[in-house]
């Protein structure tokens, strides 16, 4: 292969390494995308199964109302005029479970606050002091309003612990649930994920919820021919294994074939830990590599996929997330989780059959050590090494735990499942790369900010970071890191002033 034929190699075609290139290559550098995988997307990746689709991770998106930040950097793009959304209930976007008791989640934080105090009608005070809070963390974001700002004034409200700031807002322990009850969002634990991560991603979805019709996959689409348009290249089945630096610089990236590419930049879109481990370089320490050996990521999961049969369960244009405790973090906190008590459930409608659902997901947590016994097994559509028989008994018997767990919040569920799988952390870990199959990559914490918190610059001058383990995970937190990543090469001012200005 000839010496640098590309200005920037970016490797991972995931949301963040895809919206990277698609900036960079809108501002004239010649870009290639490696993935790994046959399909590109990373956790943007709906499949098919019994004859319906299903997504692998992204069920709903916030911030995509027009003018919020994700429409703008999407329109900026191209995307918004292209993309396939259905809107979310504005009444109730999510509606949050304890057993019997069920709260509403509105759009719009007068309507959030004007539905919630409906079923916490002392409580008026509370949530509407949770809003106010909510709002002026994330104005101290600048770019989370796509504005140019500094390090201060995020500082000075990312100190909270969760836990910390609720206590201050209110002392009605349900009304705390409630707030959280959706935590399968974020992860993390209720004591040290700071205030401000629940915040930045609360808020988008009040903003504004949307899900993908016809799969998000249609967002990974939609930037490689961003990406192709501006004479850039995304390749698949490129699994890259080596990262190789000379004098000072990092030289060629090495794919499982020996396939070497060439380039003055290079952007990773994996897991710290993930890059650094193939890095062939002295430049970062051991202590710094063993830094993201030993940063907690957040847990896994395991996803229960239903194809239904027809006619059988109503389809409601909102999720629910349904706890059997009076403790939304119960299996948050728990490393080993026998059968969850925490269920994030998301529908599809029956195109045929309108107002009935053709399929639902359920998402749990799982820490990786619950599957630890097949881990020396891998498993793809481009590497089926089946896994054992144990494998497939555990995760049967996981399946008919949740659905029997499930039958009061959806009645007649077990009998109406037509088909069903499951994917669980070694799914994740495989198809992502992502170590243990962490949902969100690593961890934030509040006692150790800085720590958990990375630039997307590293110590090696053209290697770059992208991706969800950098400022925030989420559709949206990946989009503002990519603008971030992308500024690196074309500066900050200049970029957010394009975006904004877009038509
Ligand atoms: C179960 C689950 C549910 C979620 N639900 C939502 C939701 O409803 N809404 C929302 O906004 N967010 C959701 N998220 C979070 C969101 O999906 C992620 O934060 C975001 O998509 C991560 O994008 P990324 O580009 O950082 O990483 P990834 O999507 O993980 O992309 C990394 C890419 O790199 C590739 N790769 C890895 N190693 C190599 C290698 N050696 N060589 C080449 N390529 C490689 C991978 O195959 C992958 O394509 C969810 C996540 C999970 C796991």
């Amino acid at each position: 292969m000839q010496e640098k034929p590309y200005d920037i190699v970016i490797i991972g075609a995931g949301l963040g390494g895809l919206l990277s290139a698609a900036l960079l290559s809108k501002e004239g550098y010649k870009v290639c995308v490696l993935e790994k995988n046959k399909q590109i997307g990373g956790c943007l990746q709906s499949f098919g199964f019994d004859g319906k689709l299903f997504e692998s991770a992204v069920h709903y998106i916030g911030s995509l109302d027009e003018g919020q930040t994700l429409y703008k950097i999407f329109r900026y793009l191209g995307l918004m005029e292209k993309l396939q959304l259905l809107r979310l209930d504005t009444e109730c976007f999510d509606e949050i479970r304890f057993g019997e008791k069920i709260f509403k989640m509105a759009q719009g934080h007068a309507s959030f606050i004007d539905t919630l105090s409906v079923s916490f009608p002392n409580e008026r005070n509370g949530i509407d002091a949770y809003i106010r809070e909510m709002c002026h963390v994330c104005e101290h974001f600048p770019m989370y309003n796509l504005r140019i700002g500094n390090a201060e004034e995020k500082q000075a409200v990312s100190r909270f612990g969760l836990k910390e700031k609720l206590d201050s807002l209110t002392e009605n322990e349900l009304l705390k649930q409630v707030l959280t009850g959706n935590n399968l969002l974020y992860g993390g634990h209720y004591q040290y994920t700071p205030f401000y991560l629940h915040a930045l991603i609360e808020n988008s979805y009040i903003e504004s919820s949307f899900k993908c019709r016809d799969g998000s996959t249609q967002i990974a689409r939609l930037l490689q021919e961003v990406i192709q348009q501006q004479g850039g290249e995304v390749l698949r089945n490129a699994d890259i294994q080596r990262l190789v630096e000379k004098d000072g610089l990092l030289l060629y990236a090495e794919d499982s074939n020996g396939e070497q590419y060439h380039a003055a930049h290079f952007i990773s879109n994996l897991h710290p830990q993930r890059t650094y481990r193939m890095l062939d370089s002295n430049m970062i320490r051991p202590i710094a590599r063993r830094r993201f050996d030993t940063l907690p990521n957040t847990l896994s999961s395991f996803v229960v996929n239903i194809s239904l049969k027809e006619k059988r369960i109503p389809f409601v244009n909102h999720n629910i997330y349904s706890h059997t405790t009076e403790d939304a973090w119960h299996d948050a906190h728990r490393s080993v989780i026998d059968t969850p008590t925490s269920f994030g459930i998301f529908f599809a409608e029956d195109k045929q059959h309108p107002g009935y659902a053709a399929s639902l997901s359920i998402l749990t947590y799982m820490d990786a050590s619950a599957t630890s016994s097949w881990d020396h097994s891998f498993h793809t559509t481009s590497e089926r090494d089946k896994r054992e028989e144990a494998y497939q008994q555990f995760k049967q018997q996981h399946i008919v735990d949740i659905i029997g767990s499930l039958q009061s919040v959806i009645p007649g569920l077990k009998e109406a499942v037509k088909a069903v799988d499951a994917s669980t952390p070694l799914t994740y870990r495989d198809y992502l790369n992502s170590p243990e199959g962490t949902m969100y990559g690593i961890q934030k914490d509040v006692r150790r900010l800085a720590e958990s918190t990375l630039a997307t610059r590293t110590k090696i001058p053209n290697l770059y970071l992208t991706g969800q383990n950098i400022n925030l995970h989420g559709v949206l937190g990946v989009s503002i890191t990519a603008v971030l990543n992308a500024a690196d090469f074309v500066g900050l001012e200049y970029l957010v002033k394009k975006i904004n200005a877009a038509e």
